[in-house]
């Protein structure tokens, strides 16, 4: 089987930036675990399904179905076919992501979804518990993190100038929930190497993302 990078951490920290540059750069294919999420919750939101109820949840998790792109130029997420990279980034689904990802079947269902999409490998995958629970054996396992400032400002200047203070309360508050839930928590896995992106800009960040991997 070929390689698997696996890249965790915590929200805001260059994840995704930096998965899809260091998949470019070896030729590998990349996965946005943190999009399925994202698309699970936008389909109950669109649904009306209550996402704090999660016996609810639990019952609808089923039923859409999620695709993944794996290429790191265009990466795209659809629900039943419709593409909604768009919508998955919106204030709404930010605020319920991290609920109804602490729903263990959730979990379970994208489990399953992600592994098949990992297959023989060959790809670069970012997420929380992806070094810990759904790759434990990658050859190489990222934890990547930042001062939550340098976070909240780079997210909100991706986002066209939103303002920093409420970006920063809602990335906070995402890890926290992230952090404490039961099933698959966000922690350093076993073997996992520390990158702090803090005072690192993005391409120094995937050089020592890519250095090792070539060792
Ligand atoms: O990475 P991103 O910020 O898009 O992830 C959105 C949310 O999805 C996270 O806050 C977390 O609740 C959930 N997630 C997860 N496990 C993953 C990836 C994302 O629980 N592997």
């Amino acid at each position: 089987h070929r390689l698997v990078i696996a890249v965790d951490g915590t929200s805001g920290s260059g994840k995704s930036s930096t998965s899809r540059g260091v998949a470019e750069r070896l030729g590998l294919r990349y996965l946005d675990t943190g999009a399925m999420f994202r698309a699970m919750t936008w389909w109950l939101l669109r649904e009306g399904i209550d996402v704090r109820d999660a016996a609810a949840v639990a019952a609808a998790v089923g039923r859409p179905a999620i695709e993944s792109g794996t290429d790191p130029r265009d990466p795209t997420i659809t629900v039943d076919g419709v593409d909604v990279s768009v919508e998955i980034r919106s204030d709404e689904v930010n605020g319920a992501v991290s609920p109804v990802s602490a729903v263990p079947e959730v979990r379970a269902r994208l489990l399953d979804l992600q592994r098949a999409v990992i297959g023989d490998g060959g790809i670069v995958v970012e997420g929380r518990d992806i070094g810990s629970v759904v790759w434990p054996q990658a050859e190489v396992k990222v934890y990547l993190s930042a001062d939550p400032d340098a976070r909240a400002q780079r997210r909100a200047a991706e986002q066209g100038g939103t303002d920093v203070a409420s970006t920063q309360q809602s990335l906070l508050e995402r890890d926290r929930i992230d952090s404490g839930r039961a099933t698959a928590p966000l922690t350093m896995a076993d073997g996992a190497v520390h990158v702090d992106s803090t005072h690192l800009t993005l391409p120094e960040v995937i050089d020592q993302i890519v250095a090792l991997a070539s060792t």
